[in-house]
């Protein structure tokens, strides 16, 4: 009680985020085995191997401070984007550095315009600031309402959160629809564009929001290494701004937020392109095989520039995988009781999945014939 009573208000309301249930937990629960976890957008083939290596020998040293400067990953992704250096900013994912502009930006009372079911984390930073979240629900497409967001923004906005692709739906918007965007925004809010899923895109025309900083200087990109390059549980994201955004968020920052071990793996998954490029292509056929089959079962699955896909397969369906050992996403938490979010995985693993929607949908088709 007495707690409860001194924690600022904000905070005090504040739910916590809930994560995907790890495997263990799951198992322990249903007491089943061999079950396949694609509920996190984790890859599935797990982090390349010279990541493996570069963390063993990392080991050794870990009685040291990490270089709280990243110098090492700093430079190589500055040469691979064709960014300066101190146009970057890394951290404890990209959840930190979501964290850091909401900190250096917003103050009790600030308003923060998102879309619609998104990211869970763009409410949840917002509120720990004392800020409010104004959600603009996407369109009848789910994809991003870019008008009506630009429509929302006040005098009272600090910052604009896109996602893009979309967390958890998938889509996505193009280079075109995000110029329109941007040249109806003011230049006095943080636009911060959300491209954690960015390296997994197949369109064609996807926005390349690099060149817009220049333009724009009070936009960041976020990115991260926790999903094509395997490293979730090593917590490595990073920001890309103006140097004079960058410095304001760095004053905000741990010094050591990025440990020895991730620097180090971050590095080398950056260099093992085979790697990257074997978890794009097993992420596209697979898209396209769940796609198909789960589709041809009856279900609405939308186009995915990510590695998930948002499915309508009917209220339920989300508790009945997991007794098959399926453990995907529930969007309810979004009012979308009918939807799940699935994430890629091996084609093994997509098997495994596709069959046991299968026998749902068989089950219940059953049922509901049984009914009539
Ligand atoms: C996974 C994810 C992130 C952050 O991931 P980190 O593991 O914290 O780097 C950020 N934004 C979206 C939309 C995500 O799905």
């Amino acid at each position: 009680m007495t707690i409860e009573k001194l924690v600022n208000p904000h905070i005090r309301e504040l739910s916590a985020y809930v994560p995907g249930k790890p495997i263990e937990a799951v198992e322990r629960e249903l007491g089943i085995s061999g079950s396949v976890k694609l509920a996190s957008n984790e890859n599935p083939l797990g982090p390349s191997p010279k990541a493996i290596e570069a963390i063993s020998s990392a080991l050794a040293e870990v009685n040291r401070y990490p270089d709280g400067g990243c110098f090492r990953l700093r430079s190589r992704l500055s040469e691979r984007l064709g960014v300066a250096a101190d146009q970057l900013i890394f951290g404890c994912g990209a959840d930190e550095v979501l964290e850091l502009v909401v900190k250096t930006f917003l103050a009790p009372g600030d308003e923060v315009v998102m879309p619609w079911p998104s990211f869970a984390m763009y409410p949840i930073v917002t509120q720990g600031m004392g800020g409010a979240s104004l959600r603009v629900p996407l369109n009848d497409e789910m994809k991003h309402d870019l008008p009506a967001m630009a429509e929302a923004v006040s005098g009272r906005t600090k910052i604009v959160f896109v996602c893009n692709p979309n967390n958890p739906t998938g889509t996505s918007f193009s280079a075109a629809e995000q110029a329109a965007f941007v040249n109806d925004l003011p230049d006095d809010v943080v636009l911060v564009i959300d491209e954690a899923y960015v390296e997994f895109a197949r369109r064609s025309d996807f926005p390349d929001s690099l060149s817009l900083i220049d333009q724009r200087p009070a936009t960041l990109i976020l990115r991260t290494f926790s999903k094509i390059y395997g490293l979730a549980g090593l917590r490595v994201g990073y920001g890309i701004s103006s140097p004079e955004l960058i410095g304001f968020l760095d004053r905000a920052r741990h010094p050591f937020n990025v440990n020895r071990i991730a620097e180090a793996a971050a590095l080398a998954a950056l260099e093992d392109e085979a790697h990257a490029k074997r978890s794009w292509e097993t992420n596209a056929s697979g898209a396209e095989f769940l796609t198909r089959s789960l589709e041809a079962l009856g279900h609405t699955v939308w186009p995915t520039d990510a590695n998930f896909l948002l499915v309508e397969a009917g209220e339920g369906v989300v508790d009945a995988l997991l007794r098959e050992g399926i453990i995907v996403r529930p969007l309810a938490g979004f009012g979308l009781p009918r939807h799940l979010r699935v994430s890629i995985g091996t084609a093994e693993e997509n098997e495994l999945a596709v069959k046991a929607f299968a026998r749902i949908a068989e089950r219940d088709g059953a049922a509901a014939g049984a009914e009539s």
